[in-house]
């Protein structure tokens, strides 16, 4: 959706890529109808001001509202301290020691109410930075123009009020937003040093948005990607998923990869993929990527086991190869090769043991799909990661001719066998019943003692 030519006031170009002037866009010269908001945040704003209180719907709501999107999350920027905010919400809770939030409970929709808060040292011991300029804390309220250069791009940066239905741009978000630029506020050097995860959400946001990374926004990146490394594995996951599972996966892949991300995200398969001449794996895994944003796009459920299933392969087979090739076992070395993998990745990205297992047994059913002998055929198809594995063997055939006559087999195999349904049904294990289920916690299953990752 256009945003209407700019008739607003008071042009507040950054200086020195810092906010000085506001800029206030009145309600008939953006597109942002109230009708496209969450009826929840909006009982939110409007509570919020008729406390007293100023409050705006801000970040990524404001932006995507901006381009015609639907936000999958409302958040509120607020001048009332979550204890403020707490107390004008019975359903309400503080969350967060780092950031020190309120969710206001609707059900199953949460809105999130944030307190101004500013990107300042002040002395309090409330921010501190860590060597090398990474922000640990920063929990300092602070006025709006603060809590506005905080923020990481500028696009993220516009406020939407909800007294007069202006937007509200300190740091030149609304022209950015118009010509599709993604541009971080102040230097961008620093905060990237400061939050090294920015340069991910770059990605991400440029993938979703097909926004373009403005010059001085994308030059650092491939210089400082090495910082990525030192993020919290927890928090690298998270990312992956939003990266990798919000429907622009390819894009998001080709801009790490361009930018010199992806050996930093994914060591073993960046290498991998530049050692394989042919570029199958590379065409297996981008092939794999688009089917993910296809289910993405048609509201269907994905996993994160077959994602990094998918992600990790061109690793596994590159470790697998040098293992048989010192002579070790298939068997053996399968099994050797998934864990290693599974290992080295585990030190960048946190990926939970109830993903790294389903997804390693991706992988090790492969070689079981080339077994034929009857009572094998049925044990494998009753496997709760069957379907799992046999899309991923249909998603081989990308790298390699060789599995078409294996992908019809099974295909038969599966019309044929006897299920609940009657014939051509599979039979189906509750909430296992594809691919996209790896997520969903087997409902009966023991509990089983946690082994420390390092053992995996
Ligand atoms: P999405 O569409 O994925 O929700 P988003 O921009 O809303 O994108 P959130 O993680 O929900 O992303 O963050 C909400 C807002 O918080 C952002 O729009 C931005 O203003 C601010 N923000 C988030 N992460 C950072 C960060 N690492 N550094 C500075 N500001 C951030
Ligand atoms: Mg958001």
């Amino acid at each position: 959706m256009p945003i209407h030519p700019d008739e607003s006031t008071d042009h507040g170009l950054p200086v020195d890529g810092q906010a000085t002037a506001l800029r206030t866009i009145a309600r008939d010269s953006h597109p942002i109808s109230r009708k496209d908001i969450s009826p929840n945040a909006l009982r939110v704003l409007y509570r919020l001001r008729d406390a007293g209180f100023s409050a705006y719907l801000v970040g990524g709501a404001v932006r995507d509202l901006l381009v015609g999107g639907h936000p999958k999350d409302f958040d509120i920027a607020t001048s009332a301290t979550p204890e403020e905010v707490r107390h004008l919400f019975r359903n309400s809770r503080l969350i967060g020691r780092r950031f020190r939030l309120a969710h206001v409970v609707f059900g199953r929709e949460i809105i999130e109410v944030a307190t101004f808060r500013a990107n300042v040292d002040d002395g309090s011991g409330d921010r501190e930075l860590h060597e090398g300029g990474r922000l640990v804390r920063d929990n300092v309220y602070g006025s709006i123009e603060d809590d506005a250069i905080r923020r990481d791009f500028t696009a993220n940066a516009l406020y939407y009020a909800i007294d007069d239905f202006s937007v509200l741009d300190y740091t030149g978000g609304f022209e950015d937003v118009r010509n599709g630029l993604l541009r971080l506020i102040g230097d961008p050097e620093q905060r990237y040093r400061e939050d090294p995860v920015r340069m991910l959400r770059a990605i991400r946001l440029a993938a979703k948005l097909g926004f373009t990374i403005e010059p001085a926004t994308a030059a650092p990146i491939a210089d400082l990607a090495p910082l990525l490394g030192e993020s919290a594995s927890a928090r690298l996951f998270e990312e992956c998923l939003k990266l990798f599972l919000s429907g622009h996966a390819v894009e998001s892949f080709l801009g790490l990869e361009q930018h010199g991300l992806l050996r930093v995200l994914l060591p073993e398969t960046a290498a991998a993929l530049a050692s394989n001449r042919s570029g199958a794996l590379r065409r297996m895994l981008l092939e794999g990527l688009r089917g993910t944003d296809v289910r993405v796009a048609n509201d269907e459920p994905v996993s994160p086991a077959f994602l990094f299933a998918l992600l990790l392969w061109p690793a596994y087979c590159r470790t697998l190869m040098s293992l048989q090739a010192q002579g070790m076992h298939a068997a053996e070395a399968q099994r050797r090769a998934a864990d290693r993998v599974t290992l080295h990745q585990l030190s960048v990205i946190a990926l939970p043991r109830r993903f790294s297992l389903p997804m390693q047994e991706i992988w090790l059913l492969q070689s079981r799909l080339s077994q034929r002998q009857p009572k094998r055929v049925s044990r494998l198809l009753a496997h709760p990661r069957f379907r799992a594995a046999f899309d991923f063997l249909v998603l081989r055939q990308f790298a390699s001719n060789e599995h078409a006559e294996e992908v019809s087999f099974w295909q038969d195999a599966q019309a044929m066998a006897p299920g609940p349904g009657g014939e051509g049904e599979l039979p189906v294990v509750e909430g296992e019943d594809d691919a996209s289920s790896d997520d969903a916690a087997p409902k009966k299953r023991r509990r089983r003692r946690r082994r420390p990752v390092a053992s995996e």
